[in-house]
């Protein structure tokens, strides 16, 4: 039988997201599964593919017809082996995915981090436009990112390449999550925005910020960006600082890079043309004008499905 499917799967801490699509794009069929977290989520891989076997079954489609499975999975995966060294989110330290994975299902299993998967699929199919260099950075409750250099995603030499969000841009910073002190994440995630955010009110200012507490308990970044545009000026100020800082590193990623596509992503970027349009300045301020005019930025199309997209391409560019 002819090959011409790919599966892609995408691993979360809260749900799996499997899709069926063709060779050439085309989504044939998207779904969800929970994920097991007891016994640090040992179940996984054979609940992922008990659904799959159960779709293809529903859709009357052979297993024949795939090159493979292609995972995004939350941690530092080992490049070579396709382990996951350490995911604390679903509890695995050394846990073999893809050996597990293939000999349940007799296909071939590719593994990579999730943010660099999102990253080929919003490259494949989303607004990356498949270009051959392009970064790719999601402003969520943390900061993600994925390199994509001359074709190639990057995972590096243990799998922590192009963590965009623990690149230090401020020395004795705010505390983050990987233990260290000023990572990106801490200034650019919606979390960071809340934070300075809360520092403002701590001094006074911001007041129309400050209301929106008092009215609904607590602030989120999406507060901070209403009022900035409503025309507070500590707010504005803060958002250019954010602004400022991304772009400042986006600048280096990029003389190092030379990407043809900045993509932004996550629930930050949501806020459009008030990040958008000071960040594209700050980055003209921090890099080489023929750095600056090779480059685009995009607001990310594809959302939670780009890491499905990114699976199932990353299997066809392994076939
Ligand atoms: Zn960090």
């Amino acid at each position: 039988m002819e090959k011409d499917l790919l599966i892609g799967i995408d691993i979360g801490g809260t749900t799996v997201k499997n899709a069926i699509i063709t060779k050439q794009g085309e989504l044939i069929a998207k779904w969800e599964v929970n994920t097991d977290l007891s016994d640090q989520g040992v179940r996984v891989p054979d609940d992922v593919w008990a659904s799959i076997e159960n779709k293809l079954t529903e859709l009357d489609i052979s297993k024949d017809r795939f090159f493979g499975m292609g995972v995004g999975a939350p941690g530092f995966i080992e490049p070579e082996t396709g382990k996951v060294a350490i995911a604390v989110n679903i509890g695995w330290q050394d846990f073999a995915l893809k050996d597990i994975l293939e000999k349940v299902s007799g296909l071939p299993v590719y593994v990579e981090n999730d943010a660099n998967i999102a990253a080929l699929g919003e490259n494949w199919m989303g607004s990356g436009n498949q270009v051959e260099n392009m970064i790719a950075v999601t402003l969520g409750t943390g900061v993600g990112g994925g390199i994509i250099a001359n074709g190639q995603v990057i995972s590096g030499a243990n799998g922590t390449g192009a963590e965009i969000g623990h690149i230090t841009v401020e020395k004795d910073g705010a505390y983050c999550n990987c233990g260290r002190y000023g990572c990106l994440e801490t200034v650019t995630s919606a979390t960071g925005i809340v934070r300075q955010a809360q520092e403002l009110m701590e001094v006074g200012k911001a007041e129309p910020l400050q209301q929106r507490k008092e009215q609904n308990g607590a602030i989120t970044a999406k507060d901070v960006f209403e009022v900035a545009e409503a025309g507070d000026a500590d707010c504005k100020e803060l958002l250019l600082h954010v602004c400022d800082v991304l772009g400042a590193t986006l600048a280096m990623l990029a003389i190092t890079t030379n990407p043809a596509k900045i993509v932004i992503g996550g629930g930050v970027s949501k806020a459009g043309d008030i990040i958008l349009e000071p960040l594209k300045e700050a980055f003209e301020k921090y890099t080489l004008p023929r750095t600056n005019e090779a480059c685009d930025f995009e607001i990310a199309q594809l959302g939670n499905d780009a890491g499905v997209y990114g699976g199932a391409y990353l299997v066809l560019q392994n076939s």
